[in-house]
């Protein structure tokens, strides 16, 4: 049997009450709204940044194929313009003149085909481009959305830790000078239970919130006001008021 004196007793619930605020403030902690907001702002860069990248490699290279596409256009206008002018100047065999008037139509034909290719890049390019450009704004919206999240988070984490903070003092405060005897019981109760002493409030304990068999508070409420009694159904540290006290 452990006895306590009945103020320490009621010491001991303001260091429950404290330590159900503190695991309060651990809770909100742990499930801040303003710290998932940011994680997600964060995920969203990420994947942004990724693309932004992936983009800018994609509008380069298509620069490179139409660079290519051009110098491919151009290389069969050089070859046409000089048929054109061996044919003006009509030199060589009239066999040699038909086979350039061929060749002309020929390359003709093929400057189109290329000329449409390189339409056909310089268009995947402008579309490309235009992702590219979307992206970088989004990229740039979202980073400032991110850093307003974390701001939010930090003066809210701040607020916490300040709480936690006063919350730690007043618990040093209530809990000095109590018996080791009665601490210890309490710590494992809380270990166990998530709360280790409620009171007893209307004949039933307020940790398990469960009615007290009629003989069993009346064996309970009889005992000396300094032992420490224990709820039957949870195993509580019970403590009773100055009025329920024997
Ligand atoms: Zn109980």
């Amino acid at each position: 049997m452990v006895t306590v004196d009945p103020a320490d007793q009621q010491r001991l619930l303001e260091v429950q009450a404290l330590d159900t605020r503190l695991d309060q403030v651990q809770h909100t902690r742990a499930t801040l709204p303003e710290a998932a907001r940011a994680a997600e702002l964060e995920t969203l860069l990420r994947s942004l940044r990724d693309d932004v990248v992936l983009l800018r490699t994609k509008v380069s290279d298509l620069d490179r194929e139409v660079a290519r596409a051009e110098n491919d256009v151009q290389a069969v206008r050089t070859r046409a313009e000089r048929d054109r002018a061996r044919l003006e100047a009509g030199q060589g065999s009239a066999k040699d003149l038909v086979g350039l008037q061929h060749e002309l139509e020929s390359l003709a034909r093929r400057q189109s085909d290329l000329e449409d290719a390189e339409l056909e890049v310089m268009e995947r390019r402008e579309e490309q481009a235009g992702l590219l450009e979307a992206t970088e704004a989004r990229l740039a919206r979202t980073e400032s959305e991110h850093d307003e999240a974390v701001a939010a988070r930090d003066v809210r984490l701040a607020e916490l830790a300040s709480q936690e903070e006063a919350l730690r003092d007043d618990r040093k405060a209530a809990a000095t000078g109590l018996p080791e005897a009665m601490t210890r019981i309490y710590e494992r109760l809380r270990d166990r239970l998530g709360s280790g002493a409620a009171p007893l409030v209307e004949g039933r304990c307020d940790g398990c919130r469960m009615p007290l068999a009629p003989s069993d508070l009346h064996a309970l409420t009889s005992r000396p006001a300094d032992e420490l009694l224990r709820c039957p159904e949870c195993e509580r540290i019970l403590v009773r008021d100055a009025g329920t006290a024997a």
